[in-house]
């Protein structure tokens, strides 16, 4: 096996560049893997233009990025060996949020909480290199069905189920989905395989907001482009008249934006769950009328990351309740991973997902 690899090491805003480096060591308790496809996710973008801080003790580089992704593996570490758990050339997707297993919150259920995180990609080295390592707790073999492509979807779409899961549909209610990214695309799959009623996705670009449609959207509302045929001026008015002034029964905001999270609580009726999905700005507030909010009896709950929720992503992929592999629209080499972030924080060419093959 090779001892030396490729790798983009990130260093600091806008500075990434691709190196040689060794090959990890594999401890007792590692799995090396030889990556095969990794997306770019939304924080991959923030952390390349500086916009968050790292998960390293600096918050600073340098460091590996990428944490959405599959491989085959390359050696397994002796603890795996013995329990019988993985063997060489076994297809596998990484869990990148890798908990202890032995804290107060993992023993909990709240692994995503765990008091000893560690993150390949955002607090050890990541997936934008030739191999990665991943502890034997973090990584689930792929479905044979399932691709490489399609597989690095998994991460995402786990967050996506955790999300459902607190945004709890009941059959045929009226969702709302706010931001037409490959977030909101898997939500509206899945909002529909889980018996939504009628879906309405909002956006600023035609581009995905009908992308939406075809995934399954009832309703495309576009807040912003005054050009767009499917813009809307106010969006209350709109959605109250699809809902015969009943309003949406669940929201979910699968982007930052805070004007669109309180443009959620605006257009949801009584008894109605809205999910705050997307990552916050530092900063940011959310502003609730007391008195309407409570008399209505709404509520607001955080989705964070994905525990407990993986297996349900790899069987929604494996069963196809969600199409992923549909969402790359472009693919990069490993040498190129500077040029694929630009062009996607750019919407260079229309991007929907992204990903790097190494
Ligand atoms: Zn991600
Ligand atoms: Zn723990």
């Amino acid at each position: 096996m090779a001892e030396i690899m490729k790798a983009q090491v990130f260093y600091e805003a806008e500075k990434m560049l691709l190196e040689k480096m060794p090959v990890p060591r594999v401890t007792e308790t590692d799995v090396l893997v030889r990556v095969k496809n990794v997306g770019i996710c939304g924080s991959d973008i923030s952390y390349y233009y500086g916009l968050s801080p790292l998960g390293t003790p600096t918050g600073k580089g340098p460091l590996v990025l990428g944490h959405e992704f599959t491989g085959e593996i390359v050696k397994v570490g002796k603890v795996p060996k013995q329990l019988g758990l993985f063997a060489q050339g076994d297809r596998v997707v990484v869990n990148p949020v890798q908990n202890c297993n032995a804290c107060y919150a993992c023993a909990a259920g709240q692994t995503h909480l765990c008091e000893n995180i560690s993150v390949p990609g955002v607090s050890t080295n990541g997936a934008f290199a030739e191999y990665c390592l991943s502890k034997y707790t973090g990584l689930f073999k792929l479905p044979d069905n399932v691709s490489y492509a399609a597989g690095a979807f998994t991460e995402p779409l786990a967050c996506v189920v955790y999300g459902m899961k607190k945004l709890d549909v009941e059959p045929g209610q009226f969702v709302a989905i706010f931001g037409p990214g490959p977030m909101g695309q898997m939500m509206i799959q899945m909002a529909r395989s889980i018996g939504a009623g009628k879906i309405v996705l909002i956006g600023t670009r035609d581009y995905r907001l009908q992308i939406g449609k075809k995934f399954g959207a009832d309703y495309i509302f576009n807040t912003s482009d005054k050009q767009s045929k499917y813009y809307v001026k106010n969006l209350k008015e709109a959605i109250s008249q699809i809902t015969s002034g009943k309003l949406a029964q669940r929201a979910i905001v699968p982007t930052s934006s805070n004007e669109a999270f309180q443009e959620a609580i605006k257009i949801t009726g009584n008894s109605s769950i809205i999910v705050h999905f997307g990552l916050p700005n530092q900063g940011d507030v959310i502003r609730v009328p007391a008195l309407s909010f409570h008399t209505m009896d709404k509520e607001i709950r955080s989705s964070w990351l994905a525990p407990l929720s993986w297996p349900t992503a790899i069987r929604s992929i494996a069963e196809g309740l969600v199409n992923v592999e549909a969402m790359v629209t472009h693919t990069y080499p490993l040498e190129e991973a500077e040029k694929a972030i630009i062009n996607l924080r750019n919407r260079t060419d229309n991007p929907m997902k992204v990903q790097i093959t190494p």
